[in-house]
Formats: structure tokens, sequence, C-alpha cells
């Protein structure tokens, strides 16, 4: 279980809100380049594998170029001819097409072509579990998709980055990916205001932060403008 951290926390000497400032400074405003519809974010999720920024991107560009995002008119499109526009994605192709005719099929049949509004319909655990019954969606996939289509203000943590909060706060990421991003989201959930705005702001800083400079593997914090604040650094000059 993730141990509870508030910012009174003596491990916890940094506000987040102070360093989410210094981030906003640093990169500027930030705005979700992704669909924050949940069944068009879940058919871009689809248009790229690996599942990166830019496969999806690409891959949305292509179908939305070549078809449409109408789940309607998705399920006329001919497989073949939606494999290739999917190719633009990255690999598999065919197995995307397959799971886009899929997620078109089920928001038509069973959610009436609404799925945020059938979603908004029920409450915690059914919205996760909805969600989770899509390929490629977990929790962190679920979180993300509820905060940002306004459903639920969860306590949403980029899948790709729990590091990046660990180490601001607590100085180190351990090895274990969902202890790491539980942890991750009780430090949000306890110094974040449950609001779509706060929390929706966080989420994108924490994001291009892990995507630019903490990067999992090697953070760079030479250029980091979170090196003086920072736990993670203070951690190695105590060293
Ligand atoms: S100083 Fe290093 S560990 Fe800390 S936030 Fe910056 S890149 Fe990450």
């Amino acid at each position: 279980m993730a141990r509870h951290l508030s910012k009174n926390d003596p491990q916890c000497n940094n506000g987040l809100v102070e360093l989410l400032a210094i981030l906003e400074r640093h990169y500027g405003e930030q705005r979700p380049f992704w669909p924050t519809d949940p069944y068009l974010f879940l058919l871009w999720w689809n248009s790229g594998y690996p599942a990166s920024d830019a496969e999806c991107s690409k891959g949305w560009e292509a179908v939305n170029r070549e078809f449409s995002s109408d789940p309607e008119m998705l399920l006329e499109a001919d497989n073949r001819r939606l494999a290739a526009a999917l190719k633009a994605g990255g690999i598999i192709p065919e197995v995307r097409a397959e799971r886009i005719k899929e997620l078109a099929s089920r928001v038509v049949e069973e959610f009436g072509g609404d799925l945020a509004g059938a979603l908004k319909k029920v409450r915690e655990p059914q919205r996760r579990r909805i969600l989770k019954s899509f390929p490629g969606i977990s929790d962190p996939g679920a979180d993300r998709i509820l905060l940002f289509a306004g459903i639920s203000a969860t306590a949403a943590v980029p899948s790709s980055s729990p590091q990046v909060l660990l180490r601001m706060i607590v100085g180190s990421a351990g090895d274990n990916y969902s202890r790491n991003y539980r942890q991750a989201q009780t430090i949000i959930g306890d110094q974040i205001a449950p609001e779509y705005g706060p929390r929706q702001r966080a989420f994108l800083l924490l994001k291009r932060h892990g995507d630019q400079i903490c990067k999992r593997s090697a953070p760079r914090c030479n250029v980091c403008p979170l090196a003086q604040p920072c736990a993670f650094t203070h951690g190695l000059r105590g060293r």
C-alpha cells in the first residue's frame, strides 16, 4: 500500500504547488494536444503503436484525413484501407484497424454512440471498469481520460513518468511501477485541490517535464529548472 505523504511530511520538503509554478514559468502554459472526449481519446490511443504521442498523433491524422472519427463511418470503412491509413502511426496497423473497428462497434452498440454520456451516468468503480474493458487502458489511462473529459477530477499521473513527482518531492522512485504510480497519486491527492483545472495543469506540466528533462532512465538535472529545490538533487548533494 502506498505510504501516505503530505506537505508536512519530513520527507516532503517542497510543496508541489510551488514546484509546478517553477515548471510553468519554464515551459509556459500547457494544453492537451490529444482529444479529450473519451471515445476520441481511445481512437487516438489506438491510432499509433508503440503508443507514443508522436505515433498516435500521426495515425490519428491519417484516420481523420482518409475516413472520419465518427464511429458509424468507421464501422463502414474497408478494413484494408483502414490498416493502410494506420501505417502512418507505426507497426501492427492491421491489429490496430481491428481494434478501432471493435471500439467503434462497441461505442455504437453498447453506448448509443455516446461513451462520454454513458460514463457520466454511472459512478466509480463502474466508470473505470468500462474504460478498462477497452484494449490498452489500465488505471493510469482511465484516470487521464476521466480527468480531461471533465467526468471525475482524479489524481491522474502521466503514465510514462510517475518518477518525476517522486524525485522532486520524496527524493527517489522505486522499481515497482504500480507503487510509484500510487505514491505519486497520493502526493497529488494531498497537495492539489480536487478540481479539474489544477489537476489537469499538474498532469500536463509533469508530463512535459518527464518527456523533456526528468526522463525515466537519465534525468537531465544539469539543465533542470528544479535543480535547486528538487529532493533528488538534495540527496545527491548530501552524499
Ligand atoms: S533536478 Fe533532476 S531529478 Fe529533480 S526534477 Fe529535475 S531532472 Fe528530475
